[in-house]
């Protein structure tokens, strides 16, 4: 629905992006570094008539609108909802997911008014962000339709409230709104619940790890509440491009859901380069190999497009990075001409509306050329159809990333995008390995919706709504009864005839916070000023918010002054200090127990449940932007258990002896495939890099054997393990393929050491890993 205006094209001869490619890499000292090259085909759109049953003001509206004739996708998934079939439109960027639910919601609304006007079939779209749902609300609106639109978020007024309630035929929130005020106030909703027919979950991709688990637990609750008033609302889910959608649609609602995901709608050719930084004449730890920044790379790239004339956006990760590049790509186009250096600019976020306009309107006239930015363009400024974007390294998911790509390129017109890759497993197995990036997605949007550290406390939100019966527990899972007997154990919840009721006088959904994974969260607090900028979760707290952590919070830079633990507070700073900082851990783990396992030949892989003690120890600081480590400094800060799952595999003695794998190398190989393997779970089940940590030992006591473990960082797991023990075979291939292919000698960022190794990655064994990982895959 966010429609952009395009960058006026018209008076400009364009170079072919084939012969840019080729001058971009024909620079002396860059042979080898472009990895690959994939032209993607403009693809032509596949149109379908309008489906009968649209309402014909609805379709009227479109077609004012400049819809002639939707696309297939659409008007099979609007039809499938129309049906009632719960759905999930998983389709790309700019695919015009919105149309797949408002044809049938709008339909059904204008249909189901009563002769006097009375509110006809509700609609419930609920969204990530304010920031959605105030462009599905503009779009809405622009339609001009005659139907009761609203948002119901913490910025609605009580005026707004009380008519979305009265009156409210379709109504934009998000996920905390539902599980702190429609839901527990559902009485007063009575009539919006009985008169609802469809519930939109947008951009579900969102939805992952914990606060997946919160969000699915809220959705059932959601149809519990419907259910109370005779409503049983079709759900339609949209989302970018995400392995088994349907799957992770049901995970989400507990309910089958046909998948809709052949993409008809058109688009221009896209080139897209992927590129490999090379190694610098510095070392790294133990004396390893280091690459060159991605954002080092990227200011050279963008300064080369610029200087001809090539309409370049830069994604940078931080704010201070993005001025970095843009200063330092200025500086080289000024080497060249002085009158260049005012054609690159940085773009962050926090400017005014008409700072914003005015970078646009200079980018639209060719008064600047290159802009380097955070992803906090994403949240407001309004270009498209630019001729080339540059990523300094992978922004996480496929779907981050080709809505960065998606910036480039407009109708026929070809379009240029470089993926730089960092110095890390994940990025340098991408741009080795196109076919994962560019292939069938392997990337699940994962969480667990049986954990029971987020599932009981909305078991009491939800007795809190309505007494909890037998049929309940069926909706919630099967670790719902557990649940509700320690509930009722703990005297939160009482048994009576009629079910469980909630007698507690707290308000029950209090108890979760589905922003956090567990434990009050941390606040982030400015110390001049005592402002809260923001909040990091107690279970990652030691790792990114230790006295003297660098942390970047939207693209701005702050230092740490204190951690207070018992407070749960962090005071921070502006700054922009010159370096990065990571820290380290050590951990120990011990296996409780066992849900499911495979056995590979003699080795075996489990996915079960561990008590993971681990302690932050120190912290390392690297110069920005070389990555340079340029000191340790020690932290003394409390050990920390948590009881999570975690996959792991094990090796028996007269196997590692029977492949020739000396004693001594073992450490060293685990070790190495632990770190690699750490790397490249993100791939699989979009977390991040510090959802999940590892452990490895040639001998761990309840085995008995060599064992690896990876584990999710969250109490009562995430799902990432579990993803990483369905998608083994894939996951560990691709780490053996990472550390073998890598072309270090004994191992270095982009393979085996890892940042956060709390044993100042010693002992790693590169050919070790490689063929210890060759024997378990050989099982
Ligand atoms: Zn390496
Ligand atoms: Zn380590």
């Amino acid at each position: 629905m966010r429609d952009t205006a395009p960058v006026d094209q018209t008076d400009r001869p364009r170079p072919s992006v084939g012969s840019l490619v080729e001058r971009l890499t024909a620079v002396p000292g860059r042979e080898g570094r472009l990895t690959h090259l994939e032209v993607l085909p403009a693809r032509d759109a596949v149109k379908a008539p309008w489906p009968d049953w649209v309402h014909p003001d609805v379709r009227a509206a479109l077609t004012r609108r400049g819809i002639s004739e939707p696309w297939l996708h659409q008007v099979e998934a609007a039809s499938a909802a129309h049906r009632g079939e719960h759905v999930i439109v998983a389709t790309g960027t700019a695919s015009g997911k919105s149309l797949a639910f408002q044809l049938p919601a709008l339909t059904a609304t204008l249909r189901g008014r009563g002769s006097k006007g009375q509110r006809g079939a509700t609609t419930l779209y609920v969204s990530p962000t304010k920031a959605l749902a105030q462009d599905q609300l503009a779009g809405l609106l622009d339609l001009r339709l005659d139907v009761r639109v609203t948002t119901h978020d913490g910025d609605s007024s009580l005026e707004q409230r009380d008519w979305a309630r009265e009156h409210g035929e379709y109504v934009l929130t998000n996920p905390d709104m539902l599980h702190h005020s429609l839901l527990p106030g559902h009485a007063r909703w009575a009539q919006f619940f009985g008169a609802l027919e469809y519930v939109v979950i947008d951009e579900c991709h969102h939805y992952r790890g914990v606060f997946g688990a919160h969000v699915s637990a809220i959705m059932r609750r959601l149809r519990r509440v419907a259910a109370l008033y005779g409503a049983s609302p079709t759900f339609v889910l949209a989302s970018a491009t995400v392995a088994e959608p349907a799957l992770a649609a049901e995970r989400l609602t507990g309910l089958p859901t046909l998948a809709v995901t052949d993409d008809a709608s058109p688009h221009g050719q896209v080139v897209l380069g992927l590129w490999e930084p090379p190694f610098t004449s510095f070392t790294g730890e133990n004396g390893a190999p280091v690459r060159r920044a991605a954002s080092s790379e990227v200011a050279d790239l963008l300064a080369d497009l610029v200087l001809e004339d090539v309409r370049t956006l830069a994604f940078i990760r931080s704010r201070r990075g993005a001025e970095a590049v843009a200063l330092t790509a200025s500086e080289l186009l000024a080497e060249i001409d002085p009158a260049l250096r005012g054609q690159v600019a940085a773009y962050r976020g926090g400017y005014l509306p008409e700072e914003r306009r005015a970078i646009e309107e200079a980018l639209r006239r060719g008064d600047l050329t290159g802009l380097a930015a955070t992803n906090a363009l994403e949240l407001g400024i309004d270009i498209s159809g630019l001729d080339a974007v540059l990523l300094a390294g992978f922004p996480g998911t496929r779907a981050a990333m080709w809505q960065q790509l998606g910036r480039a390129g407009r109708g026929s017109q070809d379009a240029l995008g470089i993926l730089v890759a960092r110095d890390d497993p994940l990025d340098t197995y991408l741009v080795t390995h196109p076919d994962a990036l560019l292939g069938q997605p392997v990337e699940a949007s994962v969480f667990d919706p049986s954990n029971r550290h987020v599932l009981d406390p909305h078991l009491c939100a939800a007795a809190a709504e309505h007494p909890l019966d037998e049929a309940d527990l069926d909706l919630f899972g099967p670790t719902a009864r557990a649940g509700v007997d320690a509930l009722t154990a703990a005297g939160l919840l009482r048994r009576r005839p009629r079910g469980w009721f909630w007698t507690d006088r707290r308000r029950a959904s209090d108890l979760a916070d589905i922003r956090s994974s567990g434990g009050a969260p941390v606040q982030l607090i400015e110390g001049s000023t005592g402002r809260v900028i923001g909040t990091v979760d107690a279970s990652s707290s030691h790792g990114t918010a230790h006295a003297g952590a660098v942390y970047v919070h939207m693209g701005e830079t702050w230092l740490v002054e204190s951690l207070d633990l018992d407070e749960h507070v962090a005071v921070i700073e502006r700054a922009e200090p010159n370096y990065s900082t990571s820290a380290r851990e050590v951990t120990e783990i011990r296996i409780v127990g066992e849900r499911e396992h495979a056995l590979w030949g003699d080795s075996r892989l489990t996915y079960g449940e561990v008590d993971v003690a681990h302690q932050v120890v120190s912290f390392l600081k690297r110069r920005v932007p070389s990555g340079e480590v340029i000191a340790e400094e020690h932290l003394d800060l409390p050990q920390r258990t948590l009881r999570t799952s975690s996959v792991w595999w094990t090796v028996p003695a007269h196997a590692l002896e029977a492949a020739g794998l000396a004693a001594a190398d073992l450490p060293g190989s685990a070790h190495a495939a632990e770190h690699c393997s750490i790397g490249l779970l993100p791939l699989f089940a979009t977390c991040d890099r510090w959802d999940i940590g590892g452990v490895s030992t040639a001998l761990h006591p309840d085995t008995g054997q060599l064992t690896v473990f990876v584990y999710d960082g969250h109490p009562g797991g995430a799902g990432f393990s579990e993803r990483g023990f369905r998608a083994a075979r894939e996951w560990l291939t691709a780490t053996r393929e990472t550390i073998s292919a890598c072309q270090c000698s004994e191992g270095c960022p982009s393979c085996i050491q890892s940042p956060k190794c709390g044993n100042q990655n010693n002992p790693l064994d590169k050919s070790g890993a490689v063929a210890l990982l060759d024997l378990l895959l050989g099982g």
